[in-house]
């Protein structure tokens, strides 16, 4: 006769650990979809939304990748979180430090596969450069990334993760609301093009801007694209931060060259969407960005064009000296030429900043960025 094994209660109820890769990601959650995990999990209903509060602020406050270290939450629950949950970022593969002190991340993330996160120090702020994709569907002739084709979307887990991984290498964990912080600005000007990924980079951003979460204000956020143009006034509805424009070209014939998504939305197109967009004013300008190439597009007449076709539009021109890269078919324009094209924007009214390059000597500098293994690819191919 066989005896059955007794099988005490204790045992049937201790929660289940999830093997690590089944675990759920915190970071990058929205509100409603953390709230969601955690009553799937078995938060009661009414408590969920405060459990998100909590878990953000020890998450993007101040930096925490352990449920362990929650000292406010019940200790069944951090052990419920332990078993089910994860705080991750992606992995740093190689961290580069350029004589200016801007800093380079090239992260791995699921598949293999690799993106590059930028920081730039400055006087009174520190950016961060983020990629939204892995390469770019997008052929642009002057940016290096254009040369390496599109391999996947990020992830809000990934977009926001880049931000953890510089704060984290900065050391920018719990500052107080009113004290300095390292990374004060966010530029969604790295690898990709952030509208062809739209849901992802708002959920990200949404994470950004909330007070709970990395509680970067809305206006220190700005996102660059080349011009999908059905997809600019979300921008301005669904996200609401800043708006950057890659314009490079005062003709159509020159803009198919060099931003060739200008043969599907042409500059007419571009500028409607411009004067459309739902936040603009004069407190909240779109920079116009406009790449400095010698004999391409940095004329006089170019310049006065420039200012003709953006009448009436609260903007600033940011003029950005070509940044080469291995095989580019162009040249910077010289510096007297960029002041002289600068002075005729300025004169129309408009603030016309040069970007200054930084991180040149760790190919830091925008539109340098591709991923190293990309690169070495290539070099092995050839
Ligand atoms: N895909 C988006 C955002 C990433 S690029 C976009 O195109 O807007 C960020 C900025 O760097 C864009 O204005 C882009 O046109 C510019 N850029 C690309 N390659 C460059 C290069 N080699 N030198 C200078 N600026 C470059
Ligand atoms: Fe893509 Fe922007 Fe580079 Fe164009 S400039 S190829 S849109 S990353």
């Amino acid at each position: 006769m066989t005896v059955a094994t007794p099988i005490t209660p204790a045992v049937l109820t201790l929660p289940r650990a999830l093997p690590a890769a089944e675990r759920v990601n915190v970071v990058g959650l929205t509100r409603e979809a953390l709230a969601a995990a955690l009553v799937a999990a078995g938060t009661p209903e009414g408590q969920a939304a405060m459990r998100v509060s909590q878990i953000w602020q020890w998450a993007y406050h101040r930096g925490a990748r352990d449920f362990g270290a929650m000292s406010n939450l019940a200790k069944p629950f951090r052990a419920m979180l332990a078993e089910r949950f994860a705080i991750e970022r992606p992995e740093t593969v190689t961290r580069q430090v350029s004589a200016d002190g801007t800093r380079k991340y090239l992260l791995r993330i699921d598949g293999g596969h690799e993106v590059e996160t930028v920081y730039i120090p400055e006087e009174d702020r520190g950016t961060l450069c983020v990629s939204s994709q892995v390469g770019c569907t997008l052929t642009c002739s002057f940016c290096h990334t254009g040369t390496q084709r599109l391999v996947r979307n990020l992830t809000a887990a990934e977009i926001v993760g880049q931000i953890l991984v510089a704060r984290d290498d900065l050391a920018d964990w719990g500052r107080k609301p009113d004290e300095k912080r390292l990374v004060s600005n966010i530029v969604l000007m790295g690898m990709g093009e952030p509208l062809y990924n739209f849901e992802a980079v708002r959920d990200a951003m949404k994470v950004a801007m909330d007070g709970e979460g990395i509680a970067l204000s809305r206006r220190r956020i700005t996102l660059s694209t080349s011009g999908i143009v059905p997809e600019i006034a979300r921008v301005g509805t669904e996200i609401g931060c800043l708006l950057a424009i890659s314009f490079h070209a005062t003709t159509d014939a020159v803009r198919d060259t060099l931003v060739p998504i200008n043969r599907k939305w042409n500059i007419a197109a571009l500028l409607a969407a411009c004067r459309a967009y739902p936040r603009l004013s004069n407190a909240e300008r779109i920079t116009f960005e406009y790449v400095m190439l010698k004999g391409v597009n940095d004329s006089d007449a170019d310049a006065r064009r420039l200012v003709k076709l953006i009448a009436g539009i609260p903007a600033k021109i940011n003029l950005i000296p070509f940044n080469p890269w291995p095989g580019a078919p162009y040249e910077r324009s010289d510096p007297e030429r960029i002041e002289a094209f600068g002075a005729i924007v300025n004169r129309a009214g408009y603030a016309s900043p040069v970007r200054t390059p930084r991180g040149e000597d760790i190919m830091a500098a925008c539109g340098q960025l591709k991923s190293a293994s990309e690169r070495a690819r290539r070099a092995a191919g050839r």
